[in-house]
């Protein structure tokens, strides 16, 4: 396994031995993964769900949203018949397991049942991770979490076949932006052979995940790409743009529809750093930030109470646009 340049490392044999332990004991397991799930939480969640379901324990699995419902993206990943509401979820699960969740907040309501959890196994990539479980399996130099879920897998011996292969698939795809980002290594790569060798299907998950979207999103993306702005900002570049719950309405767009925009709007070769807002449907603003490299858009938007990595990275804002902005470009 690599060593992270910014600490870390990977995780001592001794923790993956603890893990094996606690989830071998186990009858039933209770897994979550951050909100507004990606392609790496979700399926990271729904492979282990799969495997553990088929090694015989109970499983349950979800993600703390008071108005739960899968995005539409990844409504094509298998083994859904695991989720639960997070009503329904275990109030104080014996054993607990959390995916790609850097903070306990990104828990949402699940945060309070993984208080309440005997152990709490914590599986994820980010660097900023904040060891909040009982038991950490963090490597911030996994190209994604789903790395870290199929080494767990092979060390309880559980076999991967082709639906959970497809799940590990979407995570190590999306997090390695296609094998584009750094963390296309040559052991990601491998992985991708392991996976591909259970007969899942590349071109219809990359399909899923990025080629397809209703007409209505290409008439948002008109309106949003119209009022892009390219500016300066501490001789660094930043482009930006917004999109608001009226741009959707008028189209009829729900929410998870654009969080592609960004991978629009950073191709911007004069920006460094790119951002785009998008306003939910509570009215809150999701900012989703990238940069190229040079300045670290986890330390900003962590100074704004998000996180993330390095190159990508989120917070809330409930300021409007423009003071949004102010905030974040003080801190470039
Ligand atoms: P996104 O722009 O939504 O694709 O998110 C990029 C990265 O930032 C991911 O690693 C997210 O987990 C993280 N992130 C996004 N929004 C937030 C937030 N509100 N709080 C903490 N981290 C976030
Ligand atoms: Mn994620
Ligand atoms: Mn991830």
């Amino acid at each position: 396994m690599t060593t992270d340049p910014r600490g870390g490392g990977p995780v001592p044999d001794r923790d993956w031995d603890r893990a094996v332990g606690l989830v071998s004991s186990a009858d039933e397991v209770a897994l979550a993964c951050h909100i507004s799930p990606d392609a790496d939480a979700l399926g990271s969640m729904l492979a282990v769900g799969m495997a553990l379901r088929a090694g015989g324990k109970r499983v349950t699995a979800s993600f703390g949203e008071r108005r739960f419902r899968v995005p539409r993206l990844l409504c094509f990943l298998p083994g859904q018949d695991l989720l639960v509401e997070p009503g329904a979820y275990p109030a104080s699960p014996e054993l607990m397991m959390t995916f790609d969740v850097p903070i306990a907040d990104r828990l949402g309501v699940l945060s309070g049942n993984a208080d309440k959890a005997r152990e709490l196994i914590v599986v994820d990539h980010h660097a900023s991770n904040t060891g909040f479980g009982t038991l950490n399996l963090v490597d911030p130099g996994a190209a994604a979490t789903a790395v870290l879920a199929e080494d767990l897998l092979d060390r309880l011996g559980l076999p991967i076949d082709r639906e959970i292969a497809t799940c590990l698939y979407a995570g190590l795809v999306t997090d390695t932006g296609s094998f584009k980002h750094s963390s296309t290594t040559p052991e990601a790569h491998a992985m991708a052979a392991r996976l591909l060798a259970t007969g899942l299907n590349p071109e219809e998950i990359a399909r899923e995940l990025w080629d397809r979207s209703p007409f209505a999103y290409l008439k948002v993306l008109g309106a949003v790409l119209d009022r892009v702005v390219l500016e300066p900002a501490a001789g660094r570049g930043l482009v930006w743009t917004f999109v608001t719950r009226a741009d959707r309405a008028s189209y009829g767009l729900p929410y998870d529809e654009v969080e592609g925009i960004i991978d629009v709007v950073r191709r911007t070769d004069e920006a460094d750093v790119a951002v785009v807002l998008k306003e939910d449907d509570d009215g809150a603003w999701q900012v989703s930030t990238r940069s190229k490299g040079e300045v670290d858009v986890a330390r900003v938007c962590a100074a704004l109470g998000g996180g993330g990595h390095a190159k990508a990275a989120g917070f809330t804002s409930h300021l409007p646009v423009e003071q949004t902005m102010a905030r974040f470009r003080a801190l470039l």
